[in-house]
């Protein structure tokens, strides 16, 4: 029997006269979990999203510091005291700089501090403090907001893997990394892991007939582009390098996460997957209980000691924590507080910041937190071991939501799915 298919243009036409079907990647996956696969002819476009640590994230910007003529070229550059790197172009006595940032960069004022964080300052539009060091040594200090940039595009190198690995320690020895928030205690005392599952855009197009080079794709809120396959990407591994203007990005989506090794940087992508063909949509149907999830050593991160599922992470779990303020002890030292990744508590909980690591719940030891993080159960040479989950390095409700806001631009008609 034929396969059946539509062209890119039928789905466009569709779009533009209010008749397409568009429905998330999670949508797709309850129907199949209910027992109920749609037909092609009930689904139009599929969106995807993911949001979590991004290590491959960067930042290219322009920057006037001075005057012309006021120096010859950057040396040195520190934004809220993250360095950058300047150049590529020298912009010999322009006053200005060209620089890139990478996300996973230290402050060297604030060990809190870093890139990620310093990307969702520039992009909420606050007041970002800019020193300069030119080769002849001279210093120059301003500050700028993202509307004097000419240029503040995010690139990020590997992002939105189809597939990650879960970290435990089965040593004695904790162990400091940027997989979890705290130092990894053992043997086997908590579990840390990133990706969202089913609705991951590479989950769903497992072999990126889609979602290529050339793609068009949300990047933290913004329309960008998929430049290829991103570095260390492969078959079994794929990712993306995507880039997008900052200019149009959403704060919730991009921002600092602290990890045991110092700041790291979260990111989110939502890409639309027209259903050009049955064989799309079937790539669609995978649930959180097909996706395995290997889980490692986090020494060395490639021996993988046995294997869980997304469901075992995803499912039957809060996606936040409560707070309960009259729990709250007013410790002298608040654990939570020095501990949250994202700054979401500082004596009140903010909704809007939280990330769903799990952090709060973990180390709160009056109980003002409450959160279902979950155990996770796996065999390791035949003995059954079950690991509580400590930190959650994706964040399933910004995927949701992008995801969400992706299918409603594309049944608006505000995101053209461009050319397959
Ligand atoms: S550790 Fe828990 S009880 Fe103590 S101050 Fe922090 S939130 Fe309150
Ligand atoms: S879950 Fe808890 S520790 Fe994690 S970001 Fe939210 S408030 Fe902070």
């Amino acid at each position: 029997m034929n396969m059946k298919s539509r062209t890119l243009q039928e789905i466009k036409q569709k779009i533009a006269s209010g008749e397409a079907t568009v429905l998330t990647a999670e949508e797709v996956s309850d129907l199949v979990r209910n027992g109920e696969e749609p037909e092609f002819e009930e689904v139009d476009v599929v969106t995807t999203g993911t949001c979590g640590i991004m290590s491959g994230t960067a930042a290219i910007f322009h920057i006037k510091v001075g005057e012309p003529g006021s120096f010859k070229k950057a040396n040195r550059i520190l934004l809220n005291g993250v360095p950058g790197f300047p150049g590529p172009c020298p912009n010999e006595w322009l006053g200005s700089v060209d620089l890139i940032v990478y996300g996973t960069s230290h402050s060297i004022y604030h060990d809190d501090y870093g890139g990620g964080f310093l990307f969702q300052d520039i992009i909420k539009g606050n007041e970002v403090e800019v020193e300069v060091e030119s080769i002849s040594g001279d210093k120059l200090k301003t500050t700028v907001t993202m509307d004097d940039m000419g240029t503040a595009q995010m690139i990020g190198t590997r992002l939105a893997f189809k597939n990650y690995t879960a970290f435990v320690n089965p040593s004695l020895e904790s162990v400091t990394s940027i997989f979890n928030a705290v130092n990894m205690e053992g043997p086997f005392k908590g579990l840390s892991f990133s990706g969202c599952g089913e609705l991951n855009p590479l989950q769903n197009d497992p072999h990126m007939r889609i979602i290529k080079g050339g793609a068009k794709v949300l990047l933290s809120g913004s329309e960008g582009m998929v430049l290829g396959q991103g570095t260390r990407s492969s078959d079994e591994k794929p990712n993306l390098m995507i880039s997008a203007d900052m200019h149009q990005m959403d704060p919730l989506y991009v921002g600092g996460f602290k990890t045991a090794a110092g700041p790291e940087v979260f990111n989110s992508v939502a890409a639309a997957i027209p259903i050009l063909n049955e064989d799309i949509l079937k790539d669609t149907f995978i649930t959180n209980k097909d996706i395995k999830l290997p889980v490692a050593d986090i020494r060395g991160r490639h021996q993988v000691l046995g294997f869980t599922d997304y469901a075992s992470v995803w499912e039957n779990i809060t996606e936040r924590p409560v707070y309960y303020p009259e729990g709250c002890q007013n410790c002298e030292l608040c654990l939570v507080r020095e501990r949250c990744p994202t700054g979401a508590y500082k004596g009140n909980l903010n909704e809007e910041i939280c990330f769903g690591c799990g952090m709060c719940d973990y180390s709160c030891p009056h109980g003002a937190f409450q959160m279902k993080r979950g155990k996770i159960k796996f065999s390791v040479d035949d003995r059954l071991v079950e690991v509580p989950m400590v930190c959650r390095q994706s964040d399933i409700i910004r995927a949701r939501k992008l995801a969400e806001d992706l299918k409603k631009r594309v049944t608006d008609g505000s995101f053209d799915l461009g050319e397959c």
